[in-house]
Parts: structure tokens; sequence; C-alpha cells
């Protein structure tokens, strides 16, 4: 007799989340199923349907996030070619760049690379619980012409939410850009990139957006002239021309799109916006029960802003005497849980928080988990640390 196989208490949802709601893997599957054809190529039926159903995922995902025309929307693999298309779109050798010291790698590198290239990169730092600071911000811009504020919406290691548009008022003023890595934002938080102020905005579509990996959203502010990564491989519009498209999206869309994950993210941004308040408030309740149950046991450090302080359903924790790569590997092994430890793609904020020796052990709370598992978790940890 073979055991029953163990649920997994799934608490990585600032990765990717999983499950995924009702609709999402079927409109995948029928993607492939039923309109395997290339979209905006063919004027046969397939390849209609195939660009209806692009145009309608386009259309929902706007809605959602404030966007008056979805052109002004394209889908990327991610959110870091998002990040990577609208620093290198814009940032030129000479150019001045102000970054908080809390970003992802998805920023960080691409800007490593641009300093290399002649982009001055000045850094701000965030303060003791990750939150970046207007004030410091502001003087940081106004020390000497900006061309870009770059910062994230929201951390995917502290939960910090950060001041996007008081940093957007800031950059504005300075005549410099705010470009915003909002992959942690997205879904998480009521998002209207109408009147933010990001004139860039990236988000990947697999965390709180709740769709398949492989695809990502780029909104750029309708008139800004930001140059494209890859040219070519749409023979659909003006096949006869030696240069990429102009108009949007197709500028930003080389290639043939991840026609299945865009199905899914479609389905997944109908199923977000229509539940949108029940799933926030739901993730912020549980986040919130871990947070302040993690607060009760003795040798866990709780990384970020306080109860009750804002913050996306994202936990961490610094794991007194043992470290956390061993405490998630216990929780996996002996518990059934999946968490993330280490340094969770961003050195630069656990050098902020004071953490990049040890790490941090991450809790990503998100659609699926119940109190059962947080109270899971809670009892699991007790017992690895005592
Ligand atoms: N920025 C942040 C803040 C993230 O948390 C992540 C994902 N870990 C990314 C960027 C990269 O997103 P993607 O996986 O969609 O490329």
């Amino acid at each position: 007799m073979t055991d029953a196989p163990r649920r997994t208490v799934y608490l990585d949802h600032g990765a990717s989340s999983w499950p995924k709601p009702p609709g999402v893997v079927e409109a995948v599957a029928s993607a492939i199923a039923e309109y395997g054809a290339n979209p905006g190529r063919g004027a046969y039926a397939m390849g209609l349907a195939a660009s209806r159903l692009i145009f309608e995922a386009r259309r929902d995902a706007a809605m959602l996030l404030g966007v008056r025309d979805s052109a002004d929307l394209a889908f990327l693999s991610g959110c870091t070619e998002g990040c990577n298309l609208m620093l290198k779109g814009v940032l030129r050798p000479g150019d001045r760049v102000v970054v908080s010291s809390v970003e992802h790698n998805a920023i960080t590198r691409p800007l490593h690379v641009l300093e290399q290239r002649g982009v001055r990169v000045d850094v701000v730092e965030a303060d003791e619980r990750g939150v970046v600071d207007a004030g410091r911000m502001e003087e940081a811009v106004d020390a000497a012409p900006t061309r870009a504020v770059v910062c994230q919406h929201a951390s995917n290691v502290t939960g910090a939410i950060q001041p996007v548009a008081d940093l957007a008022d800031i950059a504005h003023s300075a005549g410099a850009l705010m470009l915003v890595d909002g992959a942690q934002a997205a879904g998480h938080l009521p998002v209207d990139l109408g009147s933010l102020g990001a004139d860039a905005w990236s988000a990947s579509g697999h965390k709180g957006l709740l769709g398949p990996q492989g695809v990502g959203l780029l909104y750029l502010r309708p008139g800004l002239d930001v140059e494209e990564l890859s040219q070519g491989g749409t023979g659909g519009s003006n096949s006869e021309e030696p240069g990429q498209p102009t108009a949007r999206p197709e500028r930003y869309e080389a290639g043939t799109p991840n026609t299945p994950g865009i199905a899914g993210l479609g389905a997944a941004v109908r199923y977000v916006s229509s539940h949108a308040d029940e799933l926030r408030s739901e993730e912020r309740r549980l986040a919130r029960r871990l947070h302040e149950g993690l607060l009760a046991i003795d040798g866990v450090r709780v990384l970020g802003p306080e109860p009750g302080e804002p913050r996306v359903p994202i936990v961490s924790a610094v794991t007194l005497g043992v470290a956390p790569d061993r405490v998630a590997f216990e929780l996996d092994r002996r518990y059934g849980v999946a968490v993330r430890a280490g340094l969770h793609c961003s050195p630069a904020t656990h050098r902020t928080l004071g953490t990049l020796e040890t790490g941090a052990l991450r809790f990503g709370v998100g659609f699926g988990d119940t109190d059962a598992d947080i109270d899971l978790v809670l009892g699991a940890l007790a017992e690895i640390l005592a």
C-alpha cells in the first residue's frame, strides 16, 4: 500500500502563486487544444480566435490595473523582462538614475550593466523596516540632474509597500521619469496606473495576478518613447517594412506570443477582478495571523513593517540559532510546508536590513491558504526551534 500524497502547505506565493483559481488551467489547456495557431498572422478562424483571446486578456488586465488604453500594456515573459525593457529602453550613457537600496535583482542587475555603459546609479537607503523615505529620495533627486527614479512598488522580502505616488511626484518635479517594479503589488494591492504617476510599471503574471508562469505585463505611459529590446518575428503587420513596428503593443511584442500563458493570465485577471476584495482581505488577515504568531515564538525576529502597518502578504523572519535554510528544509521534510530561505534575489534588501549574512525565511501567503495552514506552520516552527 502506498501512502496518500501529503498535501503541501504552500507559502511561497511571493515567488509563484499556487494553486491557480478556477478557469486558469482550463484556459491554458484550451488555448493549446483549440486555438493553437499564431495570433495576428493568418486570417483563418483559429488565428482570429487566438488574436481575440489576447485582445480580451489585454482589455481585462487594463481594466483591473486602471489603464485607459490597453495598447499601453505589453505582454512580456515576466516582470524581469519588463524591468530590463523599461531601464535599457530609456537610460543612456551620461544619464543619472536614483534607485532605492531594497530592489530585486530584476532591477539591480540591468542597472549594473547600464552602470558599466556609463549610466550613473545613485542609491537611496531605505529605513530599518525596508521602507523608502520620500524625503531622502527628494534630497538625492535634487542633488544632481536625474533621468529616472527607480523603485519597487512592494518588497518581496519585507512586504513593505513603498510610497510610489509620492516618489513619482518627486521624480516629475525634477523632470525625471518614475520607473516601478510592480511584481509584488500586482493583484495584492488596488493599482490604478492611470493616476499612480508611474511612467513605466512592470509586473509578473504568476504572482498576485494568479496566472501561469512565463507571462508578465509592462505598462508604458501614453506617449513615452521607450526603445524595444527585441526586433522581428512579427510578420503580421507592416511586413514590408525593414524596421520594427512603432505602434503599441506590437513594438514590444517581437516574435510569437505566449498565447497559452496569456490565455491563462486573462482568466486569472478576470477571477482577481471579480473577487479582489475578498482575496485581499483574506490574505491580509492570514498574513497578520502568521506575523503575530511568529512574534510569539522565542528566537524569531520578523523583518519589515510592524503588524497593522501596510504590507503585502509577505512575512520574512530571521531564526536565531538555526539557519533559515535548515528551518526551510525541516518545514518541507517533516511538515510538508513550502517556504523560501536565503536572500530572495535581493541581496540589496538584506544588506539594508543587516541580514546579508543569515538571509531569512520568507512566507508568502496567498490564494488557497487557510487558518489551519498558518497554525500548522507556527506549530512546526515552534517545534523546530525548541
Ligand atoms: N521584482 C520583484 C520584487 C520580484 O519579487 C520578482 C520575482 N521574484 C521579480 C521582480 C521578477 O519577476 P519575474 O519572475 O516575473 O521575472
